[in-house]
């Protein structure tokens, strides 16, 4: 009898439920932060795509020049980039002329359609590796979207990059010089690092997050180090992460040292012929001090087998 009355009650619960949040098309408001002269930042939510965030969830950041607006990710849907011209108008009335896209990875460049929508002429640069994957891949970055964010993302179509930039390739927009970094396979086979040079400020991509874990699926971990290292180098003040604070070397160190950590530790157990899933456990008291970042629990094992299988290829 109780149970039968609890089952209405969970019933008309959800019939409730179901009513009252219908799908919220209310736009996505995050305010930009000022980094230095003339750079922005708007720092993302750290969580994963979710119906609330409605899939926003990177670092869009934009540059004002002399001769436009430079625009770097601008994030995971129109509704992103919308947000990003939003806060550009705040500050300044000149057209976007340039995009860049630092990786292949939706939650970075779905947003590129706004900003054409906005400016027809715009340029938009990424990797020829990730102009590729863009091209093949972006129906299929909207649909995960879609499902992740239980419709709420804006409704969008994929515009991949119209003009690809390689390594060490400086494109001037008015006073100020955007180089690009691209040291083989890090994070993906086609990411760039956008450093800002005037500004001493380097757009990181996900080459680097701050607190929060990203998929390595398609990374070489070894590439990513190397690649860390080298923006370690650079004559940089301010770092921005694809996810998580924008600061100095502290906020990229953390996760390169997570990194040459994983590379020691299953390097060392594979040694000892142990299998990824064994290391696993052995490995994790060692991380204690990433524990606490968002998307550890999911990640950590998904990152010792991209590694294991690194060490392995590396063994023969
Ligand atoms: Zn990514």
């Amino acid at each position: 009898m109780r149970l039968i009355t609890l089952g209405i009650v969970l019933i008309s619960l959800t019939a409730c439920t179901d009513k009252s949040t219908p799908t919220n098309t209310k736009a996505i408001n995050h305010s930009a932060t000022r980094i230095t002269d003339g750079v922005f930042v708007i720092h993302g939510p750290l969580d994963l795509p979710n119906k609330n965030n409605k899939g926003f969830m990177n670092n869009p950041g934009f540059v004002i020049t002399g001769k436009g607006v430079v625009v770097i990710d601008p994030g995971s849907s129109r509704g992103t980039g919308e947000m990003v011209l939003r806060e550009i108008q705040k500050v300044s009335s000149q057209p976007v002329v340039a995009v860049f896209n630092s990786h292949e990875h939706g939650d970075h460049w779905l947003g590129n359609e706004a900003i054409k929508l906005a400016y027809p002429n715009v340029v938009i640069y990424g990797h020829e590796n990730m102009k590729q994957a863009a091209e093949s891949d972006g129906d299929n970055w909207i649909k995960i979207f879609k499902k992740a964010t239980e419709g709420t993302m804006t409704p969008t179509k994929s515009v991949p990059p119209n003009k690809t930039v390689k390594q060490n390739e400086i494109i001037k927009v008015g006073e100020v010089s955007f180089r690009i970094h691209n040291y083989g396979q890090a994070h993906t086979n086609g990411d760039i690092m956008v450093e800002v040079v005037e500004k001493k400020v380097l757009f990181v991509g996900d080459i680097a997050l701050y607190k929060r874990m990203p998929l390595l699926n398609d990374a070489n971990i070894k590439g990513n180090i190397d690649t860390l290292n080298n923006a370690l180098t650079l004559n940089i003040k301010y770092y921005v992460p694809g996810h998580g604070s924008t600061g100095g070397k502290e906020v990229i160190k953390p996760f390169r040292d997570y990194l040459v950590l994983m590379k020691k530790s299953v390097a060392r157990l594979y040694e000892d012929n142990l299998l990824d899933y064994e290391m696993k456990t052995k490995m994790s008291p060692d991380f204690i001090a990433w524990r606490n970042w968002i998307g550890f629990s999911e990640e950590f094992g998904k990152h010792v087998s991209v590694m294991y299988l690194e060490v392995e290829k590396e063994a023969f």
